[in-house]
């Protein structure tokens, strides 16, 4: 940019859920800068390197301008009239030949609120099928149902506000200096304004490793035995806060050997049952620290060093946690266990004693969790609860029968079905599973199959387009209106800014189009010119309560966004203490109001093994994740050249170790063989990352090197989220 003339906007960055404030420096047309808000009680005017070159996302070379549609084998370039008609005329043929639920979206943490929005009330409220879901049941879908299981409600009770009380900071598997690093830049601040300590608990040595005051590493799935040892010791050191468990806890144990959903078939149904204290007690004998250390490879001292943190009355203690305890095959329980030690101690809901899930994408939480893009979930509730189904037809201007009452398919199962031929039209809209769906090959092959219809819309060419039957080009970001959620219960909004090119539309308006060709004009009633509004002030109506009150529109224009429950004007910071959240109303200190009886849950949750573990022809565990320069899978930020320049292609760490005794060094090409396949990419030994020994980590952004060919479709049973961080590998030099 010439700089001087540039007309700066404010959006929350698109990049990842911190959801850090940016101004956009516009000039004749064109996003050319970018500069953190310093407005933002979120970022406080810092950006990471993400957040600074995001602009360069919308100037690639090859962004889609035009549909295209595939004949004979070749796609043709069609205008937005013309495809928009066939994608409705497809849906209709699918639903007379095989019934509405052979239809189906699947969706994004990176949809907008108005683009998740008119997706569920289409599909849920007018054609009346429960086959929406979003990539955020790959990332944050146990995060969910820790929440309900230990609290009867979604969503952090507290905020980032958290980090500028707290003494101690615990790192749950989370690689937040590359994944968060703004906000880990908060703690950073803090130890040097505080002296505050930050331990980091993870399987690998990473940037936050090398950040904290101390790293303790763990054996995979093994975090399971070391929360349960750091509930023992509490307990047994008598540091449980008693009058707060007393009044505000109930003890629950559920079913265990769920299994891991390998089988299509599978029935999976936990049964909750109380328990007293002393049960629960009982229970942990088996998780002393020092039986724990055999398990888990954390030496009962260090396991005793952090349960003494948790245990300190004088000690303030955040949890914070992402795809670490999420995307493990018992996430739920995982969820779980963090809270326990929270419940027990009684360090929650006040500045600083803080459990804290931090979400992946900008808007898994504004989009994916409140607005519901899952298959069971409606904005306020649940497909299977009368009421719910009530409330949302009434806003939806939909006969009440048309909601169907069963959820359908989950993301793992949704692909399954499609395989299957259950499932005949899929519309894939910002998100990209031709990367990011586990053992790839088989949901790829089941996509292609004969007789089905994808329609996918997105900005530049990927995987996933690859499969299309329709590519819709989409307006990106700043390039239409919109509202993101971030991991705080901010919702934030954003101006259009730039005109997207071509003929690229936003998804919203792709569906509203759509929506309006099936026959549904009458819901469907929203003005080209101020759409977006009309979808908020709709969708805010879902939420009119004490317990979820979003921000109004003009509200969340004047501010660098707004926290939910919004009451009489004000942001609720804390939930669930009385002193903050005018949603509590048991005359208590604490109302933990999502469960009817008002007490949160402490589960008792054992430690099993995972899906597939290393054997003797297999014997090394296989790690997946992100790397700082990249958004996922890569799209974008792969076509910004400075980013792309700094991390070309994706590389398989190695233990230096285990790369001496194979005579591996940094560069050389690895084979990596699973049971799903095989897979070439150079090594990379004491770089970036050090796996613990007999284990090995790889990026998953790299489209020419794609992870996810040889990784395991297990999940969670609770909340099927699959396990990217675990499974059995050999290891090779090529
Ligand atoms: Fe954007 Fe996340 Fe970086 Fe903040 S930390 S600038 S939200 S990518």
């Amino acid at each position: 940019p010439k700089g001087g003339n540039l007309d700066w906007k404010k959006a929350p960055c698109r990049f990842c859920g911190v959801g850090c404030g940016v101004m956009v420096g516009v000039e004749n047309g064109k996003a050319v800068a970018v500069k953190g808000d310093p407005k933002s009680p979120v970022n406080k005017g810092l950006c990471c390197v993400k957040g600074y070159h995001s602009v360069m996302a919308m100037y690639g070379k090859d962004r889609l301008t035009k549909p295209l549609v595939k004949k004979n084998g070749k796609y043709v370039e069609t205008s937005m009239k013309e495809a928009l008609d066939l994608i409705a005329s497809k849906m209709k043929e699918t639903i007379k030949d095989y019934g509405k639920d052979a239809v189906s979206i699947y969706g994004s943490g990176q949809w907008t609120i108005p683009d998740g929005y008119v997706a569920s009330k289409l599909f849920k409220g007018c054609i009346g099928t429960n086959n929406v879901e979003a990539n955020a049941r790959l990332c944050m879908a146990s995060a969910v149902t820790g929440f309900l299981t230990s609290f009867g409600i979604d969503e952090p009770m507290g905020c980032y506000e958290d980090i500028d009380h707290a003494d101690v900071f615990v790192l749950w598997g989370n690689n937040m200096a590359e994944m968060h690093p703004v906000l880990f830049s908060r703690l950073l601040d803090q130890r040097l304004k505080r002296g505050v300590k930050i331990i980091d608990f993870a399987t690998r040595t990473t940037r936050t490793s090398m950040a904290a005051d101390k790293s303790i590493l763990f054996l995979p799935q093994t975090d399971l035995a070391v929360a349960n040892a750091i509930c023992y010791e509490i307990i047994n050191n008598g540091w449980v806060n008693t009058s707060f468990v007393e009044k505000h806890c109930n003890f629950n144990k559920g079913l265990t050997n769920m299994g891991y959903g390998l089988e299509d078939k599978y029935k999976f149904k936990d049964k909750p049952e109380k328990i007293s204290f002393k049960e629960y007690k009982k229970f942990l004998e088996d998780y002393t620290p020092e039986k724990v250390e055999k398990i888990s490879g954390v030496s009962a001292k260090d396991i005793k060093y952090m349960a003494a943190y948790y245990g300190d009355p004088n000690k303030k203690v955040m949890s914070l946690w992402c795809m670490g305890p999420n995307q493990h095959s018992r996430g739920t329980w995982m969820n779980n266990l963090i809270y326990n030690i929270h419940l027990l101690t009684g360090k929650i809901s006040t500045p600083g004693n803080s459990p804290f899930s931090l979400t992946g994408q900008p808007s898994a939480c504004g989009t994916v969790r409140e607005v519901g893009t899952l298959t069971h979930k409606l904005p306020h509730g649940v497909v299977m609860n009368k009421k719910h189904r009530e409330f949302a037809a009434k806003i939806w201007d939909v006969p009440v029968e048309n909601i169907a009452p069963k959820p359908t398919y989950h993301t793992v199962e949704m692909f399954r079905a499609l395989d299957r031929g259950d499932i005949r039209f899929m519309w894939i809209q910002v998100t990209n599973p031709m990367v990011t769906m586990p053992k790839l090959k088989r949901y790829r092959d089941g996509a292609e199959k004969e007789g089905r219809f994808i329609v996918v819309s997105d900005i530049y060419p990927t995987p996933t387009t690859d499969i299309a039957d329709v590519i819709l080009p989409s307006a990106m970001w700043v390039e239409r209106e919109g509202m993101y959620g971030n991991s705080e219960r901010r919702t934030q909004y954003f101006e259009q800014m730039v005109q997207p090119p071509g003929e690229a539309m936003s998804d919203t308006w792709q569906l509203v189009e759509v929506a309006k060709r099936l026959g549904y004009e009458k819901q469907f009633y929203y003005k080209e010119d101020s759409h977006i509004e009309e979808i908020y002030a709709e969708y805010r109506k879902h939420h009119d309560n004490k317990k979820h009150n979003m921000a109004p529109l003009e509200v969340l224009k004047e501010n660098p966004g707004m926290q939910w429950p919004y009451v009489e004007g004000k942001p609720t910071k804390w939930r669930f203490n009385s002193k903050y959240d005018p949603a509590c109303s048991n005359g208590e200190d604490f109302h933990f109001y999502g469960k009817p009886d008002g007490k949160a849950v402490i589960w008792q949750r054992p430690y099993e093994p995972a899906a597939e573990e290393p054997d003797a022809e297999y014997p090394y565990w296989l790690n997946t994740g992100r790397v700082v320069e990249h958004w996922h899978t890569g799209s974008m930020t792969r076509r910004i050249p400075v980013l792309h320049r700094a991390m070309p292609h994706s590389y398989v760490e190695l233990n230096p170790d285990d790369a001496k005794r194979m005579q591996i060094k940094t560069g050389d090409m690895v084979k990596l063989t699973t049971r799903r396949g095989q897979i070439k990419l150079p090594a990379s030994v004491n770089e970036r990352g050090v796996p613990a020994p007999m284990q090995v980590f790889v990026p998953f952004f790299d489209e020419n090197m794609l992870i996810n060919e040889i990784t395991l479709d297990s999940f969670c049973p609770i909340s099927k989220e699959p396990d990217y961080k675990k499974c059995a590998v050999n290891v090779e030099k090529a």
